[in-house]
């Protein structure tokens, strides 16, 4: 009897050493570094939030208060947001943080550059479509015309007052505009900004297809970003290999709807007022500016393998992953050392474009 339990302590204190030595060898090997995660939903989306640090845990918190205070400035259909605001000016100016400046901003630029393929006042058509609400719709053409002829990105006027580090944007009554198509982008570098300032040494965060990074990993070598398979989406074809970085990507698996035997996906056209038909299934940019990869994310997928990569010819600053209806991954150039394919991801081929 004494001796069961005399063994019984000694095996507790094995236990105990053995614990102390593989946390002492864990604490060593990984250079002692604090990690902290957390995950949140925001904007429709789970998001994981990791840091790295003595600060990791205020880190996190801080990623998350940002994420928070931007989902209530950005959702159209809250009467206390900024979004709301706009869409009900009725032509008049309305005063905007330097953060929603920004977007909009950007947006206009790669609007600009895309010919209207991102083009933020496309709310009103994907509020008919139902994919604000989940109400699915298949809408008339008479329907669409209805909405499409209240775009008017063009007409935007967004005014800077230097003296006083203010903003105010107007635009043409009627006119509804949403930040769907980049508002988890500038999420994303917020985050990034907020986890910067608490004092992380380095974290990650991912927004569903937005994910952004803060250094490099604590060992001091690159992130590896896994690129998800449209057509599996529990798999992924490649890795890319990046520092400190926004990877983004849009696609048509993401959110869609069936109807009919046909299906119906999130991004617009547009033009037509309908989901984008082109060969692609996916746009991935990679870019150090959060906001304008998510941007660049669904322009290009908009545009499609020949007008996005000469979008990309002509005025660079990204790199850019496609991925097509004919299983071809099509890489730009800068990403020959970066992107590693998944040789387990079905038979894709990939191809570099100068
Ligand atoms: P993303 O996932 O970043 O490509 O953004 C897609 C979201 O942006 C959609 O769910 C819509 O809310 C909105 N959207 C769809 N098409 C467009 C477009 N052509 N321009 C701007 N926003 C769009
Ligand atoms: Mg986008």
């Amino acid at each position: 009897m004494s001796s069961m339990s005399h063994t019984r302590i000694s095996f507790k204190r094995a236990a105990v050493i053995l614990l102390c030595l593989v946390s002492i060898f864990t604490l060593a090997s990984c250079g002692a570094v604090k990690m902290e995660q957390k995950q949140i939903f925001a904007m429709d989306t789970v998001m994981t939030l990791t840091a790295y640090g003595k600060k990791a845990g205020e880190a996190v918190d801080a990623a998350a208060s940002v994420i928070y205070s931007l989902q209530a400035e950005l959702d159209p259909e809250l009467p206390t947001s900024t979004a709301y605001a706009i869409n009900h000016a009725n032509g008049a100016n309305v005063v905007v943080s330097s953060q929603i400046a920004k977007m909009l901003s950007t947006a206009k630029t790669v609007y600009d550059r895309s010919d209207g393929a991102l083009d933020l006042s496309i709310y009103p058509v994907v509020k008919i479509w139902g994919f604000t609400n989940g109400h699915y719709y298949v809408p008339t053409n008479e329907e669409l015309s209805m909405q499409l002829i209240r775009k008017a990105y063009d007409k935007m006027i967004l005014t800077s007052y230097p003296a006083t580090g203010s903003y105010s944007v107007s635009f043409p009554a009627d006119t509804e505009i949403s930040f769907g198509a980049i508002g988890k982008g500038c999420a994303a570098e917020n985050a990034i900004s907020a986890m910067r300032q608490a004092g992380a040494e380095s974290g990650i965060v991912s927004l569903g297809g937005n994910v952004q990074t803060l250094g490099s990993k604590p060992d001091g070598r690159k992130w590896t970003v896994t690129i998800q398979d449209p057509n599996n989406t529990a798999n992924w074809v490649g890795t890319v290999k990046v520092g400190e970085m926004a990877i983004v990507t849009s696609g048509s698996y993401q959110r869609f709807f069936e109807f009919d035997g046909n299906t119906y996906h999130h991004i617009i056209n547009p033009q037509s007022g309908g989901p984008v038909s082109n060969s692609l299934l996916s746009a991935t940019i990679i870019c150090e500016d959060g906001t304008m990869a998510d941007a660049l994310s669904t322009a290009m997928f908009v545009l499609g393998e020949g007008r996005a990569l000469n979008y990309w010819r002509t005025y660079g600053g990204f790199e850019m992953i496609l991925i097509t209806k004919s299983n071809q991954v099509i890489c730009t150039k800068g990403l020959i050392d970066v992107y590693t394919p998944n040789e387990a991801a079905g038979n894709y081929k990939v191809k570099y474009s100068e």
